[in-house]
């Protein structure tokens, strides 16, 4: 049996620091015992395009997800009809699970972001991130599997409940601990009742966490304050009880058996939020429509509800907003912009990406590019009196494959990785500090215990695009 755990965003600095420390005895069991590395992510290491690299093991030029939404459009470089969250339809190429499955392999995939709608296979499905709930149809295979895991395991969550807002740590925190508790149950449950020959659990909690609660842990961030220190352990805290489900699980391996730990990115500090369709907006770049409809949108952002609503948006990963009507379900999901809000005549570019993916539109779209490329790392964040964009990628140079003309024409690496982009036309300023905290770095982490160990002993550091290829090499396909 191959088991693999995901550990979504956490990082291998971190987790070094508090197995020094003696607080997660499991992964330093792993780290003694097997092989134990940095696993670099893709560029931008945000969750839909490392997983979709991670089970393919493709490039997004291949693969063809380049973040969360997608621009619905006839051709590069034409203004699109819509913004819609990624799904599963959007990522290409054949999955090492599945590729498990015609080698006859049975394979259970629990958690996976953009596996949403589920395709059938050799085992079970349940999605992770951007599905919208446990019993939409298209979350979990076999269908039934969904009514299944709510009577023996309980109210399952693809992600937790409910909004972080500051003040309310107490109740996100549980939260974050219940649905955690959750996954371990249902990992318990599935590999009792329908165990496989290959198992996959993805816990996104890591990743939550950090992003909400690492003012409280970092003193150099902007927003640290020393009275606040209860929180302090908070990350550490779901790492604590992410590594008792690593330990629960190592109990199942028999001999000849695996069990991988990765993570799809690391974390670190978020410095603040760039808008960077304020900033098109006011460079010329895009042009905002002036109807009612707009008006109103900027009236609303006046009121804040533009920022809160995002947030939120952002907060719940886009999902389990199930009262709102598909429309107004886009619109939150893509931070307020909307295709048809837009004035294509006079758009230029447009970003649609949390670390910088900026599209340019109609027949001059190169010469668009070029100015771009020369202006964009003159945006300073005047709080912190510095250049935020470090480079400037084109997708030429980093993505390669049949897809690549739909890629942003271009990816942003900002400063240190400390920064986000927003969708956000009407933003109160150029820069915010939003909820958020803490964001994406490219390290994650990657370590092997058992039989598998082998296949990459001696390697001191692996990427995200050979882990399909690892995994079959292990499950010896
Ligand atoms: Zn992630």
């Amino acid at each position: 049996m191959l088991l693999v755990v995901g550990l979504d965003g956490a990082s291998y600095e971190l987790c070094n620091r508090w197995m020094d420390e003696g607080y997660l005895p499991n992964l330093t069991h792993i780290r003694g015992r097997g092989a134990w590395m940095p696993l670099q992510s893709t560029i931008p290491a945000v969750s839909p395009v490392a997983w979709s690299t991670f089970m393919t093991g493709t490039n997004p030029g291949e693969h063809g997800v380049f973040g969360f939404f997608v621009p619905e459009r006839p051709g590069p470089y034409e203004p699109p009809t819509r913004f819609r969250p990624i799904s599963s339809y959007d990522c290409h190429g054949k999955r090492f699970w599945e590729q498990m499955n015609e080698a006859g392999l049975s394979t259970g995939i629990v958690g996976v972001p953009v596996t949403y709608p589920v395709r059938a296979v050799n085992g079970h499905m349940v999605a992770g991130l951007l599905a919208p709930m446990l019993e939409a149809p298209g979350t979990t295979y076999p269908a039934a599997l969904a009514a299944e895991i709510t009577a023996q395991v309980g109210p399952y969550r693809i992600v937790p409940r409910g909004v972080y807002v500051p003040g309310g740590e107490e109740a996100f925190l549980d939260e974050v601990h219940r649905s955690l508790e959750l996954r371990r149950n249902l990992a318990s449950y599935l590999l009792e009742r329908h165990r496989c020959d290959v198992h996959l659990f993805v816990l996104y909690e890591t990743d939550l966490v950090q992003h909400k609660m690492w003012q409280f842990m970092d003193e150099d961030h902007p927003r640290y304050n020393a009275s606040k220190n209860r929180w302090h352990d908070a990350i550490r805290d779901v790492y604590v009880h992410a590594d008792a489900i690593v330990g629960e699980l190592m109990e199942e391996l028999g001999s000849g058996d695996t069990l991988v730990v990765m993570s799809d990115h690391g974390a670190g500090p978020l410095y603040g939020t760039l808008h960077l369709n304020k900033w098109l907006r006011e460079q010329g770049y895009l042009a905002y429509k002036t109807g009612w409809r707009q008006k109103l949108a900027w009236a609303a952002s006046k009121w804040k509800i533009v920022q809160l609503s995002a947030r939120i948006s952002r907060q719940l990963g886009v999902n389990q907003r199930v009262t709102l009507r598909p429309g107004q379900r886009r619109t939150l999901a893509s931070g307020f912009l909307r295709a048809d809000d837009l004035d294509w005549a006079a758009t230029r570019a447009y970003n649609m990406g949390y670390q910088g993916a900026i599209y340019t539109v109609g027949e001059r779209h190169a010469e668009t590019t070029q100015k771009l490329t020369e202006h964009l790392t003159e945006i300073r964040d005047l709080a912190r009196d510095c250049r935020v964009v470090e480079t400037v990628h084109t997708p030429a140079e980093l993505y390669a494959g049949r897809l690549v003309d739909y890629a942003p024409s271009i990816i942003l690496s900002l400063k240190k990785q400390a920064y986000n982009v927003s969708q956000k036309v009407f933003a109160p300023a150029l820069f915010t500090l939003g909820a958020d905290s803490g964001t994406h770095r490219r390290q994650g982490l990657l370590g092997v215990i058992g039989t598998g160990t082998k296949a990459i002993a001696n390697t001191g550091e692996f990427h995200i695009q050979g882990m399909a290829r690892l995994l079959l090499e292990i499950a010896e396909v």
